[in-house]
């Protein structure tokens, strides 16, 4: 027998039936966003027990070194007075406890910082406050990067961008059609093509793909955050974005469905898996220096962390641990640097968008 449909899921089917088909953006927006049934309202996905594992959730040391990073950031700033630490998407604050923690100890920094969180989901938002309860510093919540007042401020996004919606475009003989989820003559939702080709789209690719074959798949994300990210750089603003994806624009899908720890299908039960997409660095940077940023990176999540002295933190830590300790800290150590498809060093890639008067980053030159 068939399961019963998820309630996102009588949710879509009624949208559909009224207005038609959706562009695959806005059912990934549902599935994750829904004010009552979106994945990140009604769960709390990361870690062991949940859906998917992050950098922060692997070990203590790539939010110490962050912290470390933003301190070293803020000295280049001029060491402003007051500095806003805004965290896009902070799943359970670990990063954010872990990057204090470390940022402890760069006294004056600490003591300049106002942090500002900006989180979609209630639940989430209740698990970062009382992670970060403990330390006694003002919080404050925002529901959208646009709600934090401007000035001074140095903003991290891990694993953030990759669960802005994507869409999608699939080339035919009369254009490129956007990709839609409809209902299925058998009753189920599956993915159709927009009836009307979209409009001049083959002037918005990169050259190179302008050309390219009937049955290509392009995937494109809203520009908003990214220029977003570069208007603010120029206004003493230095941005930090983690994510997994490609350094080049190109064709080809990348929505994914995750729960439980494994691959899912993304049009089955709606609501109970992460539904996330490579990130398009390429994109993003252009759009933020179109606006003004300067743009530093993409360097692997490994090179970064090198540069960072993580392969010294980790000495340190060992020294510091009981034996079974020492051999966590070490596979931690490895997950997040190792190259290949299975590890984070590679597949992850770091990029910054600074206004252009910093210069040079700590992490991105070799
Ligand atoms: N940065 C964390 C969590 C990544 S999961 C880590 O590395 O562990 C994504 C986070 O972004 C969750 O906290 C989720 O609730 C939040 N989120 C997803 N979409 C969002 C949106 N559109 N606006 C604000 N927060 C969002």
């Amino acid at each position: 027998m068939a399961d019963e449909p998820t309630p996102l899921e009588s949710e879509i089917r009624r949208l559909i039936e009224v207005a038609g088909p959706m562009p695959i953006a806005d059912y990934m927006r549902l599935c994750l966003t829904h004010p009552q049934y979106g994945y990140y309202m009604t769960h709390d996905p990361i870690g062991a027990g949940g859906d998917f594992i992050t950098a922060p959730e692997i070990s203590q040391m790539f939010g110490e070194l962050i912290g470390l990073w933003m301190a070293a950031v803020w000295q280049q700033m001029g060491a402003p007075e007051n500095v806003r630490l805004v965290e896009l998407g902070p799943g359970r604050g670990t990063l954010m406890v872990d990057a204090l923690r470390a940022a402890k100890t760069v006294r004056s920094f600490y003591t300049a910082i106002v942090l500002h969180l900006v989180e979609i989901s209630p639940k989430m938002q209740a698990a970062q406050q009382q992670r970060l309860e403990s330390l006694g510093e003002p919080v404050l919540w925002h529901p959208a990067l646009t709600d934090v007042p401007g000035g001074p401020a140095i903003i991290i996004a891990n694993e953030f961008v990759d669960a802005l919606p994507v869409h999608q475009a699939i080339k035919q003989a009369d254009g490129w059609h956007e990709r839609m989820v409809e209902i299925a003559p058998d009753g189920k939702l599956a993915i159709g093509v927009a009836r009307d080709p979209l409009p001049h789209f083959d002037a918005t690719l990169p050259r190179e793909l302008r050309q390219s074959p009937a049955g290509s798949i392009y995937e494109w994300r809203s520009d908003q955050l990214a220029l977003e990210l570069g208007r603010r750089a120029r206004t003493d603003n230095v941005a930090l974005i983690i994510d997994y994806g490609h350094v080049r624009q190109g064709l080809g899908e990348t929505l994914q469905a995750v729960a439980g720890h494994s691959y899912t299908d993304p049009l089955r039960r709606p609501g109970e898996a992460d539904l996330t997409a490579h990130v398009d660095f390429a994109s993003l940077a252009q759009s933020a220096e179109i606006m003004g940023g300067r743009i530093h990176g993409p360097v692997s999540q490994r090179d970064f962390l090198l540069r960072l002295g993580i392969e010294n933190r980790v000495a340190v830590l060992k020294a510091q641990a009981a034996s079974d300790k020492a051999a966590e800290i070490e596979r931690g150590f490895n997950r997040l640097t190792a190259t290949g498809p299975k590890g984070m060093g590679e597949l992850f890639k770091v990029l910054a968008i600074a206004d252009p008067k910093f210069g040079a980053l700590p992490g991105f030159e070799t």
